[in-house]
């Protein structure tokens, strides 16, 4: 074999062409899967990321915070690119980069001079402190580093420094990022319950979402019902701002004061019943107002279930614009079911989009039939049998907890369907099984502005069936026969 140079290079290990084509036949079998799904110390494309990566997201989310990582510099590069990738935005944060001797003595030092630095250089309102895995291993005392840095000096009083411990040894992305809100929330409403006010807003707690155009929609549906809301935890602008020649460090986020004055709110919803349960136990304890955890409006029953509790609590009725988009949602769902009727899907994620996609699926007469979650649970599990069980075309589902994508290539080949629903890493196995990817989840790094589409609402109901049904057209087109190639599909 010669390499790029010309140069003949033997390698180390010869493999003859028989035995290579042996094992990527094998790896197809059932005998395969069952080693497979034997597997137990080995993790292989976990569709999941770490915690201190879903903390980065909503430490964005704010008017001028400045995640800050008390931690690895690689870990903080980690986080940041793939925040970037998936935005194509930049994703500025810091790190107090921790290196050997950190290790041995603890990070406190680190931890100071980042905070000095940090705010000497980027100006914050806020400083949004989080943890990679190297602190937790050493067992970092966050509380008394933060205290200490305030008894120093280092830290001005007006800038809050939430912070949450995130270790990545635990959990995924949406823990790290529960974690995060939650203390930014305790932070920021410190103090600022009155007896007796009340802002008359709806606090709205997204849950990890990475669709700015999610965003976007949720205020569209605020402004259509005429109340005013706060989104506890805002990317819109943050992930999306305009390129007109301005860099701004901190575009958008909630406004701290808003943020704070939530806890007088009149009412809070959450749509992140897994990706925020902490955070919404917490406001349930400590918020005025009603407050209610529902799934993430994905497909129609859900949709009209987040308004149907937007009307209740905030005593509005639903307004007939956003009634007559219902009727557009089902009107497009009819045209298109017979492309996607019967169709059996793959899908693996978070719960609360899994849960969302399996809604939708099952709206269209579609078969969620493979449904895996790397950091799922027997109660995750159980909602999701439940919400199979409650259609007919739920009854062929399977439910993979705690299973990676190399469990799911192993389903794909042996048990195929004609779909897979997920993030960009799911690309591998969708070309070896032959099916398309719909990329609903996060990261998405190989496709433009999909972030920008919302899935949510009546409106994303139509985005996704678009996308799932054109894809199905498309291939039917690029596949057929001469005689079948047709201009009615
Ligand atoms: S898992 Fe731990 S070591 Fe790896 S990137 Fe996340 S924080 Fe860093």
């Amino acid at each position: 074999m010669a390499n790029n140079l010309g140069l003949e290079v033997k390698p180390v290990t010869e493999t003859p062409a028989e035995e290579i084509e042996r094992v990527a036949n094998w790896i197809n079998t059932e005998e395969y899967k069952e080693l497979n799904f034997k597997r137990e110390a080995l993790v292989v494309m976990p569709p999941h990321t770490c915690q201190p990566l879903g903390a980065e997201l909503v430490a964005h989310a704010f008017e001028g915070s400045l995640p800050f990582v008390h931690g690895s510099q690689g870990c903080a590069s980690y986080y940041r690119s793939t925040l970037n990738r998936h935005f194509r935005e930049p994703a500025p944060a810091v790190s107090d980069s921790m290196t050997e001797d950190g290790a041995v003595f603890g990070g406190q030092n680190n931890l100071h001079e980042g905070l000095e630095n940090c705010i000497a250089l980027y100006k914050p309102k806020m400083i949004s402190i989080f943890t990679s895995c190297m602190p937790e291993i050493i067992g970092d005392d966050l509380t008394a580093f933060i205290k200490n840095a305030r008894n120093k000096g280092l830290v001005p009083d007006e800038i809050p420094t939430p912070y949450a411990n995130t270790p990545s040894f635990n959990g995924s992305h949406i823990h790290g990022y529960d974690a995060m809100l939650l203390s930014i929330l305790q932070t920021l409403t410190e103090e600022k319950k009155v007896d007796g006010r009340c802002t008359g807003k709806l606090n709205l707690i997204p849950g990890f979402d990475a669709n700015t155009g999610n965003f976007r929609e949720y205020k569209r549906i605020f402004a259509e019902f005429g109340i005013e809301g706060v989104i506890l935890g805002d990317i819109s602008d943050v992930f999306d701002s305009p390129l007109d020649g301005t860099y701004r460090v901190y575009a958008g986020g909630t406004p701290l004061d808003e943020a704070g004055d939530s806890i007088n709110g009149k009412a809070t919803i959450s749509l992140g019943p897994w990706s925020a349960a902490k955070t919404f136990k917490w406001v349930g304890e400590n918020y005025a107002g009603k407050h209610a955890a529902i799934p993430m409006p994905l497909g129609i029953a859900k949709t009209d279930a987040f308004l149907m509790q937007i009307s209740e609590l905030m005593g509005k009725p639903i307004p007939e614009s956003l009634k007559a988009e219902r009727g557009r949602a089902v009107d497009a769902m009819t045209d298109a079911h017979q492309y996607i009727h019967g169709k059996k899907f793959a899908l693996y994620g978070d719960p609360d989009q899994l849960l969302g996609y399996i809604s939708f699926l099952l709206e269209m007469g579609a078969v969620p039939y493979h449904i895996l979650c790397s950091k799922g649970s027997k109660k995750v599990a159980k909602e999701i049998q439940a919400l199979l069980d409650s259609s007919p075309f739920g009854q062929q589902g399977k439910i993979y907890m705690g299973k990676d994508l190399w469990h799911m290539r192993s389903l794909l080949m042996t048990d195929p369907v004609d779909g897979l629903i997920g993030d960009t890493h799911g690309k591998f196995i969708a070309r070896d099984a032959g099916i398309p990817l719909f990329r609903f989840g996060f990261p998405v790094f190989d496709r433009v502005n999909l972030h920008r589409s919302p899935i949510i609402g009546y409106q994303g109901a139509i985005n996704m069936l678009s996308a799932i049904c054109n894809k199905f057209l498309d291939i039917v087109d690029e596949t057929c026969e001469e005689r079948q190639f047709e201009m009615m599909r």
